[in-house]
């Protein structure tokens, strides 16, 4: 298992997959024509594509926090024969040197099944931490969301990666922008779901951020460039402008969720309207 490491200020980044899993290429870039999107994408004879699950470990000298926790690898047969995943992030902590019980904290971007997968295992029949010692946050909104179960995007809630956390009391439901600890924080970014957050890592006048599914792989760096799965299309193009205003001027590291080729990479604009992917040497 590769494990790609960055230094960001007094902060180590470490980005630790849960491997891959497959996504319909047609679902992955909404309205975009496949003519236009296949030469940024590439997918198998059934159409699906190979999509990442980067997690990141930040060491920050102090506390270790891990952001996303994948898949996991408690879904049911039927999903697993759709989605194939690997299961592989304790594979990666190994592979780092880690252990689950040194996690002090997790935040999930949002609670989609493919995110906060691991943030429990199956025990004796029974969803339990798989991070023991950590706290657990994620958005109070988004859970809400989730336990409406409508018929539009039921599927992507697992009410065992979050529920048996939330009653235990070790998972905190926040209320938009926080900051989690010095250096990590959360902020809003709506349009993939309504409550979805980037986490914001900064040190040493240095940033990154994973931003999650507002941009989930380097080939969705074109404003319009949107998964047909966002629930608010037009937000994401406002969420991204947003984005786009700071972490291009400012040299923000972007952290890509579903990209398993190229984890994070920093943006630039060679020309208005125009992004590129400048990728980091060596990771
Ligand atoms: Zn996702």
């Amino acid at each position: 298992m590769l494990t790609p490491k960055h230094t960001l200020g007094d902060f180590e980044l470490t980005i630790l997959s849960d491997g891959t899993y497959f996504l319909d290429g047609g679902s992955m870039f909404g309205v975009v024509p496949k003519s236009l999107w296949s030469k940024k994408a590439q997918v198998n004879e059934r159409n699906l594509m190979d999509c990442g699950l980067n997690s990141v470990l930040v060491r920050t000298g102090e506390k270790n926090v891990l952001i996303e926790t994948g898949i996991g690898n408690k879904l049911s047969d039927k999903l697993k024969a759709i989605y194939e995943p690997q299961e592989l992030l304790m594979k990666s902590f190994e592979a780092a040197g880690v252990s689950p019980d040194e996690i002090d904290i997790v935040i999930n971007s949002h609670l989609h099944f493919d995110h906060c997968g691991w943030n429990t295992t199956y025990k004796d029949g029974k969803a339990v931490p798989t991070f023991p010692n950590a706290k657990y946050y994620a958005q109070r909104g988004e859970w809400e969301h989730g336990r409406k179960q409508l018929e539009r995007d039921k599927i992507s809630y697992m009410s065992d990666n979050y529920d048996p956390l939330i009653n235990s009391g070790q998972m905190q439901l926040l209320t938009g922008d926080a900051q989690i600890l010095p250096g990590i924080s959360v902020a809003a970014y709506p349009g993939h779901t309504r409550n979805m957050q980037g986490v914001m890592i900064e040190s040493g006048g240095k940033t990154a951020c994973y931003i999650s599914d507002l941009i989930p792989t380097a080939a969705h760096i074109d404003l319009t460039w949107v998964m047909a799965y966002d629930l608010f299309p037009l937000e994401t193009i406002e969420s991204r402008k947003r984005y786009y205003s700071r972490a291009i001027p400012e040299q923000w590291l972007t952290i890509f969720t579903h990209d398993h080729t190229m984890p994070w990479a920093y943006l630039e604009s060679p020309k208005p309207g125009k992004i590129t992917v400048k990728e980091i040497p060596g990771s």
